[in-house]
């Protein structure tokens, strides 16, 4: 009889398990590691290797001597998070659901390139520099590592779409996970890293030197400073030895209009400036150096172009709606040549005016509205002169073909909804004045839509609204919106906005108001139904505030602010043990954001769990900010378990941050006691009482 040892018969069972196309660890190709970095808001024409002579772009410039270029590659939509779905998923935005900054995240049924990495083997980690991309929305499956940690002062005092984190500390980051990877020296195993950098986005605020060397031009100061910071990370990579043998892929997600078209930024229209990217491949040992190609590509070519590259089989390939780039990567007979795609839903879903579809080839960009347009692209590339008169022909051979692939895919994945609001839930919401509930997002009709060309400027009096309320001119801003909405009184983001300024001013009523009459218009949008739950919250309304939170959640279950704010409303009606329960679904779905860490902890020292409350108030700790009520809090778990000493420090690490918090102070005179410090103990108790702190007559006789 043969005897196969235990472990190996395990094995063999288990590999028939295994998906036949799975462990690729075996082929060569597969060991080869992966470097996805996507620089936000990066316009093709301010690198060196595309023609920029004024922006500094080295490390970019490198890495484009050292790959293969792609001259003519464009962003599908130029809005950041479906821009990145895109980019992730292989698919259209109309198949995989996420359109604008409105949806509630990426569908379940979506795959994403970080699974089929980790099931190919791969170590995956993501560092992600802005909320946009926070892990919540779903980015984060597949990946080991998902560190999208901001700063939490951010989300009191900025809107969720400008909460970032700058170039140097994201790549801080990466270098520290770089260098303690388990596996020693190599062979490693190969990893997936994606890199997010977010610094050429507004406000555009570059560091110094770049701030005065770019004066004048600061959005390109951010860009050579976004370069700098690639330069260390290539720097680190070449001196480990693994910057040849890695494939590096390097794409903008969508440019920036910096005023042509009369647009600022971006997400409005679909013209060059704000899809037109760069797009970068260096090959392991520099294969295919120097090749430029000017075949026209979008972001939506890379994953299936990464799998083929990597010589991966894998599921998530019957997803991908692109073309793989590799042949002509490889300098092998490229594959048939068709235009790019390229839409914007924002000025529909956030306006209500009609959405935009372009599709641009070689020759012509196309650009489908109630005013339809076409740009020849060598004689006009600022595409100022619409041709539509002369060039019947071709628009509407181009709007066949754009209105065919919209067809072949307008499938949309289902999106992940909660569970079903609870009856009672309904009907609370009704009487707080709620009209709608759940009415599914409709589709733009066909026709009847104002064109965005001839609302640009209401659009950027709403933008110049948004920038008066953030800098603390709240009258001029509200003066704005009014106008704005006597000429547009059906665009639900004024009454948002107007609400917003509202609870910026703490005059909850008004933005009870505001937010209502926007969710009038809107009855989905996310904004304005998490605004009522906080205009409840800051007045200690809990229960008003309880329905609005489980309607945020129906609609993504996945929100981890929702989470927390049940968890305030239980904690301020004293209701512990449910406080306890939301504070701990809010840190799952959200593990680096301090102030839920923070809260649980403290509901725990207030339960007496404290030996489970020392985990989360240390998390809280470290993530940061500095919090005097954390440290009283994380004191008194330690010292009541048989920690006096951390308890002391902790106490006095209050105290630090803040001199006269007198229960601290006291907790810091009641641990020295118990230390045996009685003279230290006994001045720290004086200390309060020369602070006048009412707490000194109560516990006097303590320390006579
Ligand atoms: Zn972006």
């Amino acid at each position: 009889m043969v005897r196969v040892p235990r472990h190996l018969s395990i094995l063999a069972t288990m590999v028939l398990f295994l998906p036949i196309a799975a462990p690729a660890q075996s082929s060569p190709a597969a060991k080869t590691s992966l470097l996805l970095i996507t620089v936000d808001t990066l316009r093709a024409d301010r690198l060196g290797c595309y023609g920029a002579r004024r922006v500094e772009t080295p490390a970019m410039d490198a890495l484009a001597q050292e790959g293969v270029r792609f001259a003519n590659a464009y962003a599908q939509v130029p809005i950041t998070l479906p821009s990145h779905t895109v980019i992730l998923s292989g698919m259209y935005p109309v198949s995989n659901g996420v359109r604008d900054f409105t949806s509630s995240g990426i569908p379940p049924s979506v795959g994403m390139l970080a699974e089929t990495f980790k099931r190919q083997g791969y170590m995956t980690a993501a560092f992600v520099s802005a909320f946009v991309l926070d892990g919540t929305w779903g980015f984060n499956r597949g990946f080991d590592t998902y560190d999208d940690h901001f700063d939490a002062r951010q989300f009191e005092t900025r809107n969720p779409g400008s909460i970032e984190r700058r170039a140097d500390a994201t790549v801080d980051r990466l270098l520290a996970w770089l260098k303690a990877r388990p596996g020693g020296k190599s062979p490693r195993q190969p990893f997936f890293v994606w890199l997010h950098l977010f610094d050429p986005h507004s406000d555009y605020n570059p560091p110094e030197p770049y701030r005065t060397r770019y004066a004048g031009r600061l959005y390109d100061g951010e860009v050579a400073y976004a370069d700098s910071q690639l330069a260390r990370l290539f720097g680190e990579l070449r001196r480990s030895g693994e910057y040849d043998h890695a494939l590096i892929a390097l794409l903008g997600d969508h440019g920036e209009s910096l005023g042509e078209h009369g647009e600022d930024e971006h997400g409005f229209f679909v013209y060059n400036a704000t899809t037109h990217v760069p797009f970068i491949l260096k090959l392991p040992h520099s294969e295919g150096a120097r090749r430029v190609i000017s075949q026209p590509v979008g972001t939506i070519d890379l994953a299936p172009t990464l799998l083929d590259l990597l010589r991966l089989r894998d599921p998530i390939r019957g997803q991908f709606q692109g073309s793989s780039l590799a042949s002509l990567a490889l300098g092998k007979p490229p594959p048939a040549e068709r235009p790019v795609y390229c839409e914007t839903y924002y000025p529909w879903s956030s306006f209500g005016w009609a959405p935009l579809h372009a599709l641009v080839s070689r020759k012509f960009r196309f650009v489908e509205a109630p005013r339809a347009e076409i740009y020849d692209l060598a004689a006009d590339p600022g595409e100022t002169r619409n041709l539509i008169e002369s060039r019947r022909s071709d628009s509407e051979a181009l709007r066949a073909e754009l209105q065919n692939l919209e067809r072949r895919y307008a499938a949309p994945a289902a999106a992940a909804k909660g569970p079903p609001l609870a009856p009672e839930t309904v009907e609370k919401l009704k009487s707080l004045g709620y009209v709608a509930y759940s009415a599914p997002a409709a589709p733009p009709p066909h026709s009847g839509l104002a064109d965005p060309k001839d609302r640009l400027q209401t659009f950027k009096s709403i933008l110049r609204a948004t920038d008066l309320a953030a800098t603390g001119r709240v009258g001029e801003s509200n003066a704005l919106l009014a106008r704005a909405r006597a000429e547009e009184p059906k665009l639900y983001l004024i009454p948002f906005m107007l609400g917003e300024n509202a609870a910026r001013a703490e005059r909850w009523n008004d933005a009870e108001t505001q937010f209502l009459a926007c969710l009038k218009l809107n009855p989905t949008f996310q904004q304005a139904v998490m605004g009522l739950a906080r205009v409840y919250i800051a007045q200690g309304k809990a229960p008003a505030a309880r329905p609005w939170l489980e309607l945020a959640l129906h609609e993504n279950p996945r929100n981890f602010l929702a989470w927390h704010g049940l968890g305030l409303a239980a904690r301020s009606e004293k209701n512990l043990e449910e406080a306890r329960r939301w504070f701990t679904r809010a840190v799952e779905e959200k593990p680096s954001y301090a102030p839920s860490q923070q809260e649980l902890g403290i509901v725990l020292v207030e339960m007496q769990r404290y030996r489970e409350a020392i985990g989360p108030l240390r998390r809280a700790a470290e993530l940061g900010p500095e919090s005097a009520i954390g440290a009283n809090y994380l004191g008194t778990a330690y010292t009541n378990t048989n920690r006096l000493q951390e308890g002391i420090a902790q106490y006095r690490r209050a105290l630090q941050i803040s001199q006269d918090y007198a229960i601290a102070r006291l907790n810091l005179a009641f641990a020295l006691l118990k230390s045996g410090d009685r003279t230290t103990a006994r001045r720290e108790f004086q200390t309060l009482c020369q602070q006048g702190s009412p707490l000194c007559r109560e516990y006097r006789s303590r320390f006579e």
